[in-house]
């Protein structure tokens, strides 16, 4: 479902080069829950990037629902984005101006599918939102606010879901509520990747992935 040989990126500012990956080997089979853990700056970010189809390596072999992620062309990967993957970010990433159900609606952005009305009404019961749909996200605790995020990345039913520390801002009740759902997911068949340093991700997780120290700077 998810696969990378040999990936390497380099960040090149003028002549300074920041190698933020260094030749990683990773499978991640469908259904299953990877969580990524490392130091900061180790490389955690952009590899989820890398395989989000949002970021391209420098070197190495991406393979994304069975798709060379070096062949497709931007508008392909966008589509990849909206109809094949679900993000999850640490800072919600919601629109502030949108009421908690028209941000879980506009899952996809404008591109690929669109989630029926009654998918959305159904996924925010699932996740005790319903009396929030009308809510802006200004107006929801921090837990409330990931869940809507996570509503979001989930009510197309991707076959992938990243999620680049979602806890991260979460008191550990929260944070334990959006590693199981991330879990639930995968239970159904989902590929999770999890960007994480919570130790309750390592107890649900079929895979622990350690990336290594920091980047090698050089230049
Ligand atoms: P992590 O998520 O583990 O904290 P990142 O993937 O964000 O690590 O960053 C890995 C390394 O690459 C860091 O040294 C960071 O400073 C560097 N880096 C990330 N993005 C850029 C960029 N756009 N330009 C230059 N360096 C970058």
């Amino acid at each position: 479902m998810i696969e990378l040989s040999g990936v390497s990126k380099e960040y090149r500012n003028g002549r300074r080069i920041v190698r933020a990956l260094d030749g990683i080997d990773l499978e991640i089979p469908e259904g299953h829950f990877a969580a990524i853990k490392g130091p900061s700056g180790c490389g955690k970010s952009t590899l989820l990037m890398i395989v989000g189809a949002m970021l391209q390596p420098t070197a190495g072999k991406v393979l994304v629902c069975g798709r060379k992620l070096a062949t497709l062309s931007g508008p392909e990967r966008a589509l990849l984005r909206a109809d094949q993957i679900g993000f999850v970010f640490q800072m919600f990433h919601l629109v502030p101006y949108l009421t908690v159900f028209e941000n879980v609606i506009l899952a996809g952005g404008g591109r690929g599918r669109r989630p029926e009305r009654g998918a959305v009404d159904g996924i925010l019961a699932r996740f005790g939102l319903s009396d929030r749909s009308t809510h802006l996200p200004g107006e929801l605790s921090a837990g409330e606010r990931q869940r809507v995020a996570l509503a979001r990345a989930l009510v197309l039913h991707p076959p992938v879901v990243l999620a680049d520390e979602p806890t991260g801002n979460l008191d550990p009740g929260n944070a334990a509520e959006v590693v199981r759902i991330l879990a639930d997911y995968r239970d159904d068949g989902g590929t999770v990747m999890m960007v994480t340093h919570s130790p309750v991700a390592d107890e649900v997780a079929d895979k622990v992935v350690h990336l290594g120290g920091s980047a090698l700077v050089s230049g």
